[in-house]
């Protein structure tokens, strides 16, 4: 399939992307990696008059921690997630969904502000980022704003990203110790995207009390799932089977997936409780120095 014509501009700074955004009013989508937005132009599920490619600005691509966050720039590789010392040892969340993402000749091209904004409940860096309690930097004709991930889905490809605004950094609260994270997601072969997926995050005292507790799912609504319930009622305990018990059936009750060919509701629903629990267990480990 041939995409319709459209207008296409590499500007050299956000600024230069913005006035672009807004010159074309919401008729001009940003390019990133190119690896979602293409196929659906192809498809004539999008049809922007501009592609605003943001691939050529620099200084986009970067993953650090600094002032008291992990800041990952919006052009940074999904690869990069995989490869990077810094996650493997602090965030291994985001090694476990890099992993996850598709194959190599993907992660090369797409990039971690592609997969947050495109809005598909397939995507497997929201419900990480969800967990994790980042905020998103975004910039706008009004200049910068910041947006916490849990404001930021709305629904299927619906986020609170306005059309003239662009994602500029990805802010992960910096790592604590004794905080242990994990991204489990199951899926029909490999490189596809999740039947369902669970994203957790623990913080815990020396006692192996769970102090914070952040919990998303992929695949299995219209846009990530918060399972802002089972977390909260994990806070103050010290995680045993009745506790992982009630999590996954918390979880399941905050899902709303639809049976497609990965697999019909129910089977979604209790996967996305069993790996609510392989999550939890592994995330436990990793806050108490295991791996
Ligand atoms: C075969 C295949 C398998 C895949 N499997 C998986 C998988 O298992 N898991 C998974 O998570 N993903 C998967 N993907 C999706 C892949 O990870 C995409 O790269 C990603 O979803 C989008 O990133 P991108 O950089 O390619 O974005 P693009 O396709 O360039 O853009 C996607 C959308 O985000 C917007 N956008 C991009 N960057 C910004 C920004 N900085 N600011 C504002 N808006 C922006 C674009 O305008 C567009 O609407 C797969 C893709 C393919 C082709």
């Amino acid at each position: 399939m041939i995409p319709p014509q459209f207008e296409y501009y590499a500007p050299s700074s956000v600024d230069e992307a913005v006035a672009l955004l807004r010159r074309f009013d919401g008729e001009a989508k940003v390019l990133a990696g190119g690896h979602s937005l293409i196929p659906l132009m192809k498809l004539r599920l999008a049809e922007p008059k501009a592609l605003v490619d943001i691939n050529r600005i620099p200084n986009l691509a970067y993953l650090r921690e600094e002032d008291g966050y992990l800041r990952i720039g919006a052009t940074t590789r999904t690869g990069d997630l995989l490869d990077s010392a810094l996650l493997r040892k602090s965030y291994p969340i985001l090694t476990d969904a890099a992993q996850e993402i598709a194959d190599p000749l993907v992660r090369n091209l797409g990039t971690v502000g592609g997969n947050v904004c495109h809005g598909d409940p397939g995507n497997d860096l929201p419900a990480c980022i969800l967990a994790l309690g980042a905020v998103l930097a975004v910039t706008g004709p009004t200049g910068p704003r910041e947006i916490p991930a849990a404001e930021f889905y709305r629904d299927t490809f619906v986020t609170a990203l306005e059309p003239t605004e662009i994602l500029t950094e990805v802010r992960i609260p910096k790592a604590r110790s004794h905080q242990g994270n994990a991204y489990q997601k199951i899926e029909k072969r490999v490189g596809d995207f999740a039947i369902a997926g669970a994203a957790a995050n623990l913080v815990v005292d020396g006692a192996g009390r769970i102090e914070t507790a952040g919990l998303a799912l992929t695949g299995v609504g219209p846009t990530v799932v918060p399972a802002t319930a089972a977390a909260a009622a994990l806070v103050g305990e010290v995680l045993s089977e009745t506790h992982l018990a009630n999590a996954a059936r918390l979880a399941e009750a905050a899902t709303d997936p639809s049976g497609d060919l990965r697999g019909p509701v129910a089977y979604k629903r209790a996967m996305a409780g069993v790996l609510v629990r392989r999550a939890l267990e592994r995330a436990l480990a990793r806050a108490k120095g295991g791996s």
